[in-house]
């Protein structure tokens, strides 16, 4: 089995090299982030418990070394003094190392046609579209069915699309909400009844560590190594989203020890952080959001403000979402859009599915009592520095909101449409200086959340569909190389691609992309008797 290290530094300064016998630490720590002593221990012992239960399914018992691991890390942990347990723990470095028994004679390839790696709503959209085309086929999942959704956001997390933009192939939303906008557990049933409504043949808790091509040796061109053995196929398609590393800046290690760092993906809730302020870093929809969440739940929020643009929840009597899919907007290819290549690496606009939805305005939160900041640029000695641009993004996602709101009113009148009229937006409130500086201790943060977005690490493919950024090259998700496809990428063909709305369209193109590679072969047996195994099931 995979096996990991895991360095931690514990509030009395003691530095430990922890031991997994498999990679499932990385889904409940993160390397850089700091844990609050109860959080860090409630995270091992669910990590290092399941990767135990995980030696006990293969090998027939459970994993001493994994228990013993979690003892260790217990008995420290009691032996904290109470001034130590308040500070956090410190996730240093993950050491990664293959399976142990290298002598091991290694188990034969099993062979797929085709082989959808991650299965999340993009892969399992893939599945359900080549089920349709009677085409063999494997899911391969790392963690379980829905991961990012049950795992990487909040706990008051909901949709900030309506629940209509929700259309899984053969699944469209059918609750009794269409225009609310559903909650994290929802959103998982949702993606997990995908999977048991159709029986999609998904194996759980197998990662791909490595996807090459073995030209010549079709019919197993692709091989994949993984947690679980090597796979084989003919035509792979990777939806393993593209949110794969938490983004968090240099000077986190700068950040004073007795502050708990996290990222988004790794917050929770207001009571999992540390009694005091916190500091939100970013505004992209998840800033905003998690800032709103703090505030709602009465804790001081400062919230160090980006460049991201803001939309309207409604406007002139409906959602703008319905603005802008009569619009046209959801359906415009990536090749016809005005910003091209740009507009894949756009932030989304901040707005809010929460309570029934409505606008995030942080001009009324500063109003509230929130503190804002231009960008966060530093944290040295116990002072966080923000460049002076607090005025000129609230003034730029001010001026994407209402030109949004243009955009509909020239529709309306365009199309001759009835719709109640709305007044112009007007700022509530301006700030009156451009602080650039936050004491840390004074403003008593026990906490910063960074809301940085995320890197995505396709390196493990190995053939040669990657920029010199490591992102996919493609067109509509089909790589130069043949069979070998990528779904679930933002504006891979249109706006709704990376989310609930377009996946479907692109795992049906995709598909019909894949059928039309699997060339009709006649059954025929060969002097021994036996006869090629059928691509269509
Ligand atoms: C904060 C946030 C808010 C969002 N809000 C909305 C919204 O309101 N509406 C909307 O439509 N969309 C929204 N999205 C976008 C989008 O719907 C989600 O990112 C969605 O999870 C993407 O689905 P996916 O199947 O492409 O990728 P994922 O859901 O990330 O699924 C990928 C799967 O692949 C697995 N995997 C990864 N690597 C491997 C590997 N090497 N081997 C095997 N398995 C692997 C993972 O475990 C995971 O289960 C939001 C995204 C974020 C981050």
């Amino acid at each position: 089995m995979p096996e990991m290290h895991f360095r931690v530094r514990f509030p009395d300064g003691e530095t430990v090299d922890c031991y997994s016998p498999s990679y499932v630490i990385e889904d409940y720590l993160r390397e850089g982030e700091r844990y609050a002593v109860s959080d860090f221990l409630q995270r091992t012992r669910t990590a290092l418990n399941i990767a135990s239960e995980r030696v006990r399914e293969r090998y027939g018992f459970s994993c001493s070394s994994a228990l013993d691991q979690l003892a260790a890390i217990e008995r420290t942990v009691s032996g904290l003094s109470p001034d130590q347990l308040s500070e956090p723990v410190q996730v240093l470095e993950f050491k990664k190392h293959g399976a142990r028994d290298a002598r091991a004679k290694p188990a034969p390839a099993e062979h797929h046609t085709v082989i959808v790696v991650g299965a999340g709503q993009a892969g399992l959209s893939v599945s359900y579209c080549l089920r349709q085309r009677g085409i063999e086929h494997l899911l391969l999942e790392g963690r379980k069915v829905a991961h990012s959704w049950r795992e990487e956001r909040w706990d008051t997390f909901c949709l900030v699309t309506p629940n209509w933009q929700c259309q899984l192939p053969g699944y469209p939303y059918a609750g009794a909400d269409p225009k609310g906008f559903m909650l994290k557990d929802e959103i998982v049933s949702y993606v997990q009844g995908y999977q048991q409504a159709f029986d999609l043949p998904v194996r759980e808790g197998v990662m791909v560590e490595s996807l090459t091509e073995r030209a010549g040796s079709e019919p197993a061109r692709f091989e994949l190594k993984t947690t679980q053995g090597v796979f084989t196929a003919e035509q792979v398609v990777v939806a393993t989203g593209c949110y794969h590393k938490a983004s968090l800046p240099e000077y986190v290690g700068e950040i004073p020890p007795h502050i708990v760092t996290q990222h988004s993906s790794r917050y929770r809730n207001p009571e999992s952080l540390p009694d005091g302020a916190v500091l939100v870093v970013g505004t992209g929809q998840s800033g905003a959001q998690i800032a709103e969440d703090l505030h709602l739940a009465g804790r001081k929020v400062h919230l160090a403000v980006g460049p991201a643009p803001r939309c309207a929840r409604r406007y002139r009597g409906r959602d703008v979402v319905e603005w802008l899919a009569d619009l046209g907007y959801y359906d415009i290819p990536i090749e016809q859009h005005p910003n091209r290549e740009q507009v894949r690496d756009k932030t989304n606009h901040y707005v809010t599915g929460r309570d029934g939805g409505r606008d995030i305005d942080l001009r009324t939160m500063a109003l509230q009592g929130m503190k804002l900041y231009g960008p966060l640029t530093t944290v040295k000695n116990g002072v966080a520095s923000f460049k002076p641009e607090l005025k000129q993004n609230l003034d730029g996602a001010d001026a994407v909101y209402c030109s949004i709101n243009r955009t509909i009113d020239a529709y309306i009148e365009k199309q001759n449409v009835t719709a109640p009229v709305e007044p112009d937006y007007v700022p509530p409130w301006e700030p009156d200086s451009e602080p650039t500086t936050l004491d840390l201790a004074s403003a008593g943060i026990g906490a910063i959340v960074f809301c940085a977005g995320f890197a995505s690490d396709f390196s493990w493919v190995k053939p040669p569909v990657l920029d010199p950024r490591g992102f996919p090259l493609h067109e509509r998700g089909v790589t130069d190389t043949e069979g070998l496809y990528f779904i679930g990428l933002p504006w891979l063909h249109t706006w709704g691609s990376g989310r609930f709305s377009g996946v479907g369209r692109d795992a049906d193109y995709l598909a019909e992309q894949i059928e039309g590679l699997l060339a009709p072969r006649p059954e025929v047996s060969d002097h021994l008797g036996s006869s090629r195994a059928p691509r269509h099931t």
